[in-house]
């Protein structure tokens, strides 16, 4: 047994790149680039009213001024701005030659039919400088990032219509239990749904991972073998669920020592799912979750994400957000690390929901996210801080 940080370190170690692939900027959500980004051109490209209002020269601020032109956002200015003129401007646009500054149309009143005069104390120029948001050569967005809507709106100011990305993985899911059936089948008796490969291939398409799905196998070592293998073959990942535990039809570990998988690690000090199970071969990894739906929904979160992830080359994954514990929380043990379902409440503290443990998937209906009992601890004082991970 070892803890969940030695067990994801094992598999961050075990990681070999998967190669990389052109693709357009916009069609990059969550993948992970794969080169600097590195700006050809200054931002903005020009000095720009941040206002709408007039542009003027400093100096000129307590007498009435002549408007001599309007400039639009998008249009170039015709005249440069002399002593006692202005050019009435539109945010975004270009400041003529001659303006050091710009008034707001709020502070500003009319004096006659051409002349304007300010009518306020001068606090800021409103001028957005060239290059005060980037300037050329710098490197805007680093290699290992995971692309969100921010960072594809920032390709796009950029003009970085093409970019190098990291492969996706190709990922199997197959859940394995004799008690399964799909959900659309009648249940008989001694029989249940099978909820793991709905949350497991969801989990995926919230991070816009690809999955193929191989179905339900019956806990027989034969049937098990091949239908591993199978769902092994054209993917570089296989998430599993179930038989990974101690039970006599549990045959995942063997069947994997047999076929020339190496177990990286098999049982880690966490609840829910200890039986956690990591193995490879060449360039493909297997991630057995144990498979109480709450233990897969949470190993899913908690491991097999970032690891996928990671094997994207992701530089960094997601910081703690802690928040502070609504009540006293103890336990008998504290020799893991144990995540709960929990609650956001009003004043933004963290609040148990009813659980009943790992079988029990309904309760994370009412839950907002997991909080971390961390090793080492069994009670946890009211207010103290919880790390929270959100759904
Ligand atoms: P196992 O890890 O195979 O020993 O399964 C542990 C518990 O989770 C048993 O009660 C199983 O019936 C249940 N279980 C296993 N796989 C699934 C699944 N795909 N969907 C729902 N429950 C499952
Ligand atoms: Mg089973």
């Amino acid at each position: 047994m070892i803890t969940f940080e030695e067990a994801q370190a094992i598999a961050f170690q075990s990681l070999e790149a998967l190669g990389t692939e052109m693709i357009p900027f916009d069609s990059a959500l969550y993948r992970v680039l794969a080169e600097n980004i590195i700006t050809k051109e200054f931002f903005p490209p020009f000095d720009k009213s941040a206002m709408d209002g007039y542009a003027c020269r400093k100096e000129d601020l307590s007498e009435p001024m002549e408007v001599i032109e309007t400039i639009p956002a998008g249009t170039k200015p015709i005249y440069s701005i002399g002593k006692n003129q202005c050019a009435k401007i539109m945010t975004g646009a270009m400041i003529p030659d001659g303006a050091d500054t710009v008034i707001i149309k709020e502070k500003v009143q009319i004096w006659d039919e051409n002349h304007i005069i300010f009518n306020d104390v001068f606090s800021s120029t409103n001028i957005c400088y060239k290059g005060e948001d980037a300037e050329e050569g710098e490197v805007m967005l680093v290699k290992g990032t995971k692309l969100e809507a921010q960072h594809l709106a920032v390709l796009a100011t950029l003009g970085q219509i093409r970019i190098m990305v990291y492969k996706l993985p190709r990922i199997g899911v197959l859940v394995t239990g004799s008690e399964l059936v799909e959900p659309h089948e009648t249940l008989r008796d001694t029989q249940i749904r099978n909820s793991n490969a709905y949350s497991i291939l969801n989990q995926l398409k919230q991070e816009r991972f690809h999955a193929t799905y191989y179905g339900i196998v019956s806990d027989q070592y034969q049937l098990t073998t091949d239908q591993l293998l199978h769902s092994i073959k054209n993917n570089e990942v296989l998430i599993m669920s179930g038989a990974v535990s101690v039970g006599d039809f549990d045959f995942v570990p063997q069947i994997l020592k047999e076929n020339g998988f190496e177990i990286l690690f098999h049982g880690l000090h966490m609840k829910p799912g200890k039986r956690l199970l990591f193995a490879k071969k060449d360039k493909k990894w297997v991630i057995g979750l144990p498979g109480n739906p709450v233990s897969t929904f949470v190993q899913m979160q908690e491991f097999a994400i970032p690891f996928l992830y990671k094997l994207m080359g992701c530089i960094a994954l997601k910081p703690p957000i802690f928040l502070s514990l609504d009540h006293v929380l103890e336990r008998k043990n504290g020799d893991k690390k144990e995540f709960i379902p929990v609650q956001i409440n009003a004043s933004g503290k963290v609040n148990k929901v009813a659980y009943n443990g790992s079988g029990n998937i309904q309760a994370l209906i009412a839950a907002d996210g997991l909080m971390e009992f961390p090793m080492g601890k069994n009670r946890l004082e009211e207010n103290e801080r919880v790390r929270f991970i959100s759904f």
